[in-house]
């Protein structure tokens, strides 16, 4: 594998960061002293829309932006501090005037529109939780997660409900109330939003939530099977708190931008709590990836803090570098990225285009928030993780007949994470013995394999289950897709292993490719010779098929088991989440 150069970041940053001594700050911090950033709420308890709003107005910042929403045809609004707690306030009250209260479940099925943000933060202020959903999702994975959660009210639109739940309304009784956020055509059994709230007080006494009252259900992507409704509780706010400052350099005041659709954990963790905890001014952009558009909200926006992904950036990198030459991003303080691994490539790329490097972070649903990063007063190393924050014990371990054994520096193991962070979910509902297999030995097992170098940084190798066996060889898939897009024709890659007689198992590479490139048997080899060259006959693909597209969750991730599947013809599986696809 070739080794790309650390990046040292100058001394301005490291004495900027909030954690401008990330070591010390991990020999010190405690989760109760990470408590203290927060207020709680008069006479006991903690309750997230208290601390991301009230919390603020109290402090005299109700005139802040909170929320600047960027509208699909080019409109503008700013939503303050103060504006979102009162339309919070009004939507509880909505909700209590139906007679749904305390412990009742809501779910959104919305774009990015600036009701999603009332209703997501008023539900958790009256004590609901609140499980956001992906409006891009047909009417089947809608239905069957409003079964798994027993969902009692939606908010949605009237042409998202005519087309994705009148059919199915029926069928789940749970499902009680509708209310839509377009009033002109109010399909039958719906209520309309608007005039609810219009009618409601802006007032509303918080309901008194404890830190393990369960808040949010947040579905997994289904990147590698059937989505599970993992379960969250206010005290997570707690990590959202810490993470936002210490993982993504939040300061009170910053602009951020959070590319994800609330429909996925990291759209509310980090596209609603932690920012409005942390009291930023956050960018909310209602319409869907365009690369023009993109750097230009960078621009104008004056965005500092940004949170992507590496679908997007290597879409970025897609477009390549000229197109980045005509905006200005000196306001850019701070890149993160998060959802897959991302590419040394791309971090390089990232410092070269903005002047900063791209800061991988992982996590996941289930974690509920950041537990491994890249932060702003770290070295980095190119194609890592980073190291576990502040509060997070990480560890690379391996089962064998006794329970588990700690893996060497450098060895290969399964990521692991010692429970007790508050964000941790705390079940996937309805699914006892799939939650009770994810621990052992005191251990939280991620399902992703990993190693971890002598410096204590962490470093991705692949899903468990995307692991190729070749010849003795255990190879990661991301260091091959990682090899393959160094190459200037290749945009993405995705790797699987498949059957072989001799080898057990051989890689075999698909990959899109950039603009200005064409399929050809020459290019095949080229790439495959590219590939032999950076990481040796024994890892490099044997075969490399090109395809337009790669088959994606609507979270940007790589569905490698479905062209696995396909290979090998066998069933595709749940693909409730599949977005863009090419047989
Ligand atoms: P499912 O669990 O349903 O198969 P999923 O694991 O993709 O779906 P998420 O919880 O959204 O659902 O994603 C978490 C996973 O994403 C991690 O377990 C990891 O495999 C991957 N991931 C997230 N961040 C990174 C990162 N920085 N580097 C590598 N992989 C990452
Ligand atoms: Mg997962």
């Amino acid at each position: 594998m070739v080794s790309w150069p650390t990046i040292i970041k100058d001394k301005q940053t490291r004495a900027s960061a909030n954690a401008p001594d990330f070591d010390a700050l991990r020999e010190s911090f405690t989760w109760d002293d990470a408590r203290q950033l927060l207020d709680g709420l008069p006479g006991g308890g903690l309750n997230i829309a208290h601390e991301a709003l009230d919390r603020h107005l109290a402090d005299g910042h109700g005139d802040q932006v909170a929320i600047r929403w960027l509208g699909r045809d080019g409109s503008r609004r700013d939503i303050t501090y103060g504006e979102l707690a009162s339309d919070a306030s009004r939507f509880a009250n909505a909700l209590a005037a139906q007679g749904i209260g305390r412990g009742a479940r809501l779910y959104s099925l919305l774009g990015r529109v600036p009701r999603l943000y009332a209703a997501a933060l008023g539900a958790l202020k009256a004590g609901l939780t609140f499980s956001p959903l992906f409006a891009a999702f047909g009417p089947e994975p809608i239905k069957a997660r409003m079964e798994i959660g027993e969902g009692n009210v939606l908010v949605t639109t009237a042409a998202l409900y005519r087309k994705k739940v009148a059919a199915w309304r029926r069928d789940v009784p749970s499902l009680k109330l509708v209310l839509i956020v377009d009033d002109d055509d109010v399909p039958d059994g719906c209520l309309a939003l608007e005039p609810l709230m219009a009618a409601a007080s802006d007032q509303f006494e918080i309901a008194k939530t404890g830190a393990e009252d369960m808040a949010l259900i947040h579905f997994t992507s289904g990147t590698t099977g059937r989505p599970k409704g993992a379960v969250h509780v206010h005290g997570a706010v707690v990590s959202h708190a810490a993470t936002g400052r210490y993982a993504l350099d939040l300061k009170p005041g910053d602009i951020y931008w959070c590319t994800a659709d609330p429909g996925w954990v990291t759209g509310t963790s980090y596209g609603i709590i932690a920012p409005l905890v942390n009291r930023v001014t956050m960018i909310v952009d209602e319409a869907e990836f365009d690369l023009e558009r993109w750097y230009g909200i960078l621009e104008s926006e004056r965005v500092q803090v940004w949170y992507t992904a590496p679908t997007a950036i290597r879409m970025l990198m897609r477009g390549g570098k000229e197109a980045a030459s005509r905006f200005d991003f000196s306001n850019l303080r701070f890149l993160a990225s998060v959802g897959e691994p991302l590419n040394p490539e791309a971090v390089v790329w990232g410092n070269e285009v903005f002047g900063r490097p791209f800061h991988d972070n992982w996590w996941q649903t289930e974690t509920g928030g950041i537990m491994i990063a890249n932060t702003a007063a770290m070295d980095i190393r190119p194609g890592s993780m980073g190291k576990p924050l502040p509060g997070v014990q990480a560890g690379i371990v391996e089962r064998d007949d006794k329970g588990l054994r700690d893996c060497a520096p450098g060895e290969i193991g399964e990521l692991a994470l010692r429970p007790g962070w508050p964000s941790m979910m705390r079940a996937y509902l309805n699914e006892k013995a799939r939650y009770d297999k994810c621990f052992v030995d005191g251990w939280y097992l991620s399902g992703d394999l990993a190693m971890q170098d002598k410096d204590g940084y962490f470093w991705f190798v692949g899903r468990a289950d995307d692991l190729i066996k070749s010849s003795g060889h255990l190879i990661g898939p991301f260091e091959v897709e990682s090899a393959l897009i160094e190459h200037d024709a290749v945009a993405e890659a995705a790797v699987i292993g498949i059957p072989d007689e001799t080898a057990g198992e051989v890689v075999k590479a698909y990959v899109a490719l950039n603009p200005g490139f064409e399929p050809s048997v020459d290019l095949e080899r080229d790439i495959r010779g590219h590939a032999r060259k950076k990481l040796g006959a024994a890892v490099a693909p044997r075969e490399i098929i090109f395809r337009k597209a790669l088959p994606k969750t609507r979270s940007g991730k790589i569905m490698r088991r479905l062209l696995k599947a396909r290979e090998l013809g066998l069933p595709e599986g749940d693909i409730s989440t599949l977005e863009s696809d090419e047989k």
